[in-house]
């Protein structure tokens, strides 16, 4: 088995990263950065986004591990005191292969397109403050958008930043994506829908903002500033992500482990 791993950089992750590198070397797996099978992250929810987006254009080819060194992730849910158990199931049984939804985001600018893919979330905010926006679904106009800024979540993501914004946790079976507002000015004159939309994979939308704005894009954990950007188009990606199952780990228990009941 050739494998990649990548740590979150504290010491806690190193040394649990040179722990699992001496473990599977007993087992016989080749560490390979470039072509790997398994791609085993080792921090939290965050390295995992930083792993997917290093390995994003092999997504037909790797799998996905998360062990986390602190609290318990949405995509690292092996512990930090079962990198043994964890090498020993590697190398003896076959894993099932669960894959979750990502999002597409084309982003056309006066500098021409450019297509992202994200894992957790694509996020818009104006640098100068009230972000202004037309929203069109399936290219009919839909609101004008007044307020911070717009988060366009996966089902995987939906437990992260969209969570915060009162957006619903969605179950990463389902092939959909989520527009959930961030504050939004609602008075007598501008007006949107206020709740969050959840769109299925066959649907898209656009985002028009004014191009003479600077923005703010987030991608999962990357930022950016752009101007001169005339739309901005989200659906559901054709690829998935892949994570190697090697015990059950019900989405559900995860939800309440991390936001309800840690024990
Ligand atoms: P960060 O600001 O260092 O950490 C953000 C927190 O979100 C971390 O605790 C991270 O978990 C957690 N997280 C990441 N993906 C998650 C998911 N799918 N479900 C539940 N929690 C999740 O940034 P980061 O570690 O680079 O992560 C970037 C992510 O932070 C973004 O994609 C966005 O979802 C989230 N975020 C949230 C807010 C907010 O809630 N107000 C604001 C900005 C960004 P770990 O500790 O396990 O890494």
């Amino acid at each position: 088995m050739k494998y990649a791993l990548l740590d979150r950089g504290d010491r806690l992750s190193r040394a649990l990263s040179e722990e699992f590198r001496a473990l599977a070397a007993l087992k016989g797996f080749t560490p390979n950065e470039s072509d790997p099978d398994i791609v085993v992250s080792i921090g939290g929810d965050g390295t995992l986004l930083q792993a997917f987006h290093r390995f994003k254009y092999q997504l037909d080819q790797v799998a996905f591990i998360g062990v986390h060194t602190g609290h318990l992730g949405f995509y690292a849910d092996w512990k930090k005191d079962e990198l043994s158990e964890l090498v020993d199931i590697m190398a003896t049984s076959e894993p099932r292969k669960i894959q979750y939804p990502l999002l597409q985001v084309e982003i056309t600018s006066s500098a021409g397109k450019s297509i992202h893919l994200a894992l957790n979330e694509f996020s818009l905010k104006s640098v100068d403050g009230t972000l202004v926006a037309a929203l069109h679904i399936n290219d009919e106009p839909f609101e004008t958008f007044r307020g911070d800024g717009i988060v366009i979540s996966t089902p995987s993501g939906s437990t992260g930043y969209n969570k915060s914004l009162g957006g619903a946790v969605i179950h990463p079976s389902l092939e959909a994506l989520q527009i959930a507002e961030m504050a939004s000015i609602n008075n007598r004159v501008y007006r949107t829908l206020g709740s969050s939309v959840i769109l299925p994979k066959h649907h898209h939308c656009d985002i028009i903002p004014d191009q003479e704005v600077k923005l703010l894009i987030g991608i999962d954990h990357q930022v950016m500033r752009m101007t001169g950007v005339s739309s901005i188009t989200c659906k559901v990606a054709e690829s998935k992500i892949t994570f190697a199952r090697h015990r059950p780990f019900p989405f559900w228990n995860r939800v309440r482990e991390a936001f309800i009941d840690a024990n």
